[in-house]
């Protein structure tokens, strides 16, 4: 027997399975089976008539096939019968539901054989995109399933469930809109939703307890999560309600991306690819396993067959759901190569459909920092996004530091900082370059997915309450909306965590500072939306209504190449510190306006600023935004403490 090393050498001789009929693929008259275990002896197929419990209807043996594949065929109706394989490896044998399965049942723990057509909702075959001309035309709404219901102020009855995105009118008790109503009001064109395909940690058999979970922690990457269903038991209601979410949504003009968790599993040793194909799918070091997901692995995506199935997954989801976009977790631990073959794959059924991550792991990853998709590797992946820590922490200070703080909340010597983040990460020639940790490395602007607040992290609001403790709250209120006004202004992608336009708070007893900054597991009471706030904080959430607004009827500030950023937007180099203004002219990207100016004043006193030629409109101040124009200006123009303007000249 061959010894097996811990690099990929020994997994380079395995055959490699390219064919795309991997798992189970259904007709009414038979279903065929097939799975890539290539280092297998054996492998039984186990049919069962429920998704848990001893029920089983029969084991058949697999005949091994091409490439390291096992394969079988059963005649009849298999809809709804659930199963796994036993497979065995040396001495051996272990059951695993099939990694291809695309759908399981309660807990995941057994695939599901699915007739996926009679679970599209009616009218699904007429579902289409909302229209969307260049990735920079996007605003993205990070939302967790959960969250949008599980406060009952929301008035959403389909309570931590995909369907509670399908309620339409739905008030809290000031009988203002929340959910579906709310977000489409606002104005935002894609949700991100965090990880909704199956993950581990909420069970889904005690969903009468309280639990919560962001789903870090994937089990089966094909299948929805059950505890966001309305049956976990029956693996079609979960297909088929988050296909009725998505549906939703599109009619609704909101597209939907999809936070995607392939850098690593719950476990290893629970894990179905370990159960598959011991040890392939993970990255090994010396010592053990590698560990730059920080949670306790991490995947082997430059192997032949993690990459197509990261591959395969995403198309899945892409052409069976209509998922518009993919927001990979710890993408740097992934490689380039892997990245720009899910690009492609995804060209081919759609360009619009976004891919981004983050462009940094959690630890160490075995692969050399030259190959992984990290944020300065950005223009090796033309067509891939990544979060723009540099704007996060620029406008209200390191995450790292809770005290810190950026250039709205008082921290001087940020001017150069924000200005590289309006340029949207790409290199500017009116931008210092020598400065520290100011580098570009974004090629094109829609590569920079910029923001202030996540799921990770404290909300930019909490972050305001303990890095600016002694400032009033209608202080911290202008520091948030001039935090929005640069983010929604900016080149790049704005993206911001659902709640932030109504002042969010993740309150908890259980921290030092009263705010909790992981709440990956904190109970609904901290997660959740208080819809019930929007009344006090409607001031914010119609001025984050309005820059949304104000975006989107200026295609210059969704400029969609660097060359235009440079040629075209300039920065005034202003009369004072702690101030950024600049201009965009020439109509860049289809601009009907002549001429845009927007001035960022984060001192504490009011500033007046000369104004290039002419008459301008106003349409930001310290307290509107919006697309009606609010004051004229000409030769100075005052520009109130902490507050943001943009001026328009037609
Ligand atoms: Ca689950």
């Amino acid at each position: 027997m061959k010894k097996r090393f811990t690099d990929s050498a020994y997994f380079d001789d395995l055959p490699v399975y390219d064919g795309n009929d991997l798992g189970a693929v259904y007709t009414r008259e038979r279903t065929a089976f097939k799975l890539w275990a290539p280092t297998a002896s054996k492998v039984m197929l186990n049919l069962y008539e429920n998704g848990d419990g001893g029920s089983l209807i029969e084991t058949i043996a697999m005949a091994a096939g091409e490439k390291g594949t096992w394969f079988c065929e059963k005649s009849g109706d298999l809809d709804k019968v659930y199963y796994t394989y036993s497979i065995t490896v040396g001495k051996q044998t272990r059951e695993a539901a099939d990694l291809y399965a695309r759908a399981a049942g309660v807990n995941g723990d057994r695939g599901m054989v699915i007739d996926l057509a009679a679970t599209d909702p009616e009218g699904f075959e007429k579902d289409v995109r909302p229209a969307l001309e260049n990735t920079t035309d996007a605003v993205i709404y990070e939302i967790h399933v959960r969250d949008l219901s599980s406060d009952t102020s929301s008035g959403i009855s389909n309570v931590g469930k995909f369907l509670g995105f399908t309620e339409k009118g739905t008030k809290n008790s000031d009988g203002l809109a929340t959910g579906l109503d709310h977000i489409k009001d606002l104005g935002v064109t894609h949700i991100q939703i965090l990880p909704s395909f199956d993950y581990a940690t909420v069970d889904e058999t005690r969903l009468d307890e309280p639990q919560f979970n962001w789903g870090y922690d994937p089990k089966n990457y094909n299948v929805p999560e059950g505890s966001y269903s309305t049956d976990p038991y029956h693996g079609e209601v979960r297909v088929k309600e988050m296909k009725q979410m998505i549906q939703t949504l599109h009619a609704n003009g909101i597209r939907v991306n999809m936070d995607v968790v392939f850098n690593h599993t719950y476990d290893i040793e629970g894990s179905w690819f370990q159960k598959t194909v011991p040890d392939y799918y993970y990255r090994k070091t010396v010592d053990g396993y590698s560990d730059a997901s920080g949670c306790g692995n991490e995947t082997a995506s430059e192997r032949a067959m993690m990459r197509k199935y990261i591959v395969d997954s995403v198309v899945y989801w892409a052409k069976e759901y209509h998922i518009d976009g993919f927001r990979f977790d710890l993408m740097a631990v992934h490689d380039i190569d892997t990245m720009n073959a899910i690009r492609a794959a995804l060209n081919e059924i759609d360009p619009t459909i976004m891919v981004y991550g983050e462009g940094w792991t959690a630890g160490e990853a075995a692969i050399p920092s030259s190959k992984q998709a990290l944020k300065h590797n950005m223009a090796k992946m033309e067509g891939v996004g990544a979060f723009s820590d540099d704007i996060r922490d620029a406008i209200k200070g390191n995450v790292f530091d809770a005290l810190d703080k950026g250039f709205v909340n008082g921290k001087t010597g940020m001017e150069e900082r924000i200005k590289f983040s309006i340029a949207g990460a790409v290199p500017h020639p009116q931008i210092a370059k020598n400065e520290k940790d100011i580098k570009s490395w974004a090629a094109s602007p829609s590569q920079s997915i910029n923001y202030i607040s996540c799921h990770d992290n404290l909300t930019f609001w909490d972050k305001l309450a303990i890095s600016n403790a002694d400032d009033s709250e209608e202080t911290r209120i202008k520091m948030n909306k001039l935090g929005s006004a640069i983010l929604l202004t900016s080149q790049g992608v704005p993206f911001f965590q659902a709640g932030e336009e109504m002042l969010r708070s993740k309150p908890s007893d259980k921290s030092d500072t009263g705010y909790d900054e992981n709440s990956y597991r904190s109970p609904d009471s901290t997660n959740s939306i208080k819809w019930d706030d929007k009344a006090k904080a409607i001031d914010t959430y119609e001025y984050y209504k309005g820059l949304i607004a104000f975006r989107k009827a200026h295609k210059a500030l969704r400029m969609t190449t660097a060359t235009d950023i440079q040629n075209n937007l300039k920065f005034i180099t202003p009369p004072a510190p702690n101030i950024v203004a600049y201009t965009i002219s020439n109509k860049p990207n289809n601009e009907t306006a002549e001429k845009l100016m927007l001035i960022f004043n984060a001192n504490r006193t009011a500033v007046n600023i000369p104004l290039p030629p002419g008459t301008w409109q106003i349409y930001i101040n310290a307290t509107t935004a919006g697309t009606t124009p609010i004051a004229t200006a000409s030769g100075t123009v005052s520009v109130e403490a902490i507050s943001a303007m943009a001026l328009v000249q037609q």
